[in-house]
């Protein structure tokens, strides 16, 4: 144990030399990752997914610069998560008080990323960011080992601070959209309760237009 707390302390100055060195230099970020998630930590699915620079891409975005994002396979994603797979992932590691998140790192699937719909992309970016800037850690985000829809809308109102009302509600929109075409299974109800909490905090008519049409098309 004292082993893996020294290699921690390690681990988090070549955190800040990462964050420092954010280059274009794609093959040195994924090293240094690499390094990072599977020689410095015990988490087993950290390893299975930095192990192989073959399973992700790292990504730009304009919105922010930390957290690294990194736009893994979907089928790696569903090899991992199983069931609990998701489009868009903050992953990250707790001091041991579990009240602050260390060495954090997000996650979106390529299939988010080859739908080419910024409005998509941007808005899952936001809320994972949402997340991570909440410091919404284990201790405070699970109960029962579920979804905690406070702090999803915690992370959606970040999203509207980042991109603007409109956009978010748009993003929410067409995630919504993508979950019924790609992964009708899913909660999608979840996202519709988001977007109506959102629409009316901020008063805009319309958010929820089209979802009735859907709904009635599936019951007849
Ligand atoms: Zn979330």
């Amino acid at each position: 144990m004292e082993n893996l707390k020294e290699n921690m302390e390690k681990s988090k100055s070549l955190y800040n030399i990462l964050q420092e060195n954010r280059s274009d230099d794609d093959l040195k970020i994924k090293d240094l990752l690499k390094k990072h998630y599977t020689e410095f930590t015990n988490s087993e699915d950290m390893v299975k997914l930095f192990s192989n620079h073959e399973n992700y891409e790292v990504y730009k975005t304009d919105l922010f610069t930390y957290p690294i994002v990194c736009i893994f396979k979907t089928e790696i994603l569903i090899e991992i998560y199983g069931d609990q797979f998701n489009i868009g992932y903050l992953n990250y590691f707790e001091n041991e008080e579990r009240t602050k998140i260390l060495y954090p790192v997000i996650i979106l699937s390529d299939e988010v990323l080859n739908t080419r719909n910024r409005t998509l992309i941007n808005y899952v970016l936001a809320h994972e960011l949402g997340h991570y800037r909440k410091n919404h850690v284990s201790s405070i985000y699970f109960n029962d080992n579920k979804r905690n829809i406070l702090k999803e809308v915690e992370a959606d109102l970040y999203a509207c601070s980042l991109l603007g009302i409109e956009g978010a509600i748009n993003g929410l929109r067409e995630l919504a959209i993508y979950l019924i075409d790609k992964f009708p299974k899913s909660d999608v109800d979840e996202v519709l309760k988001r977007l109506t909490f959102i629409s009316r905090k901020y008063n805009v008519s319309g958010a929820l237009d089209g979802f009735e049409l859907i709904e009635k098309e599936d019951k007849e």
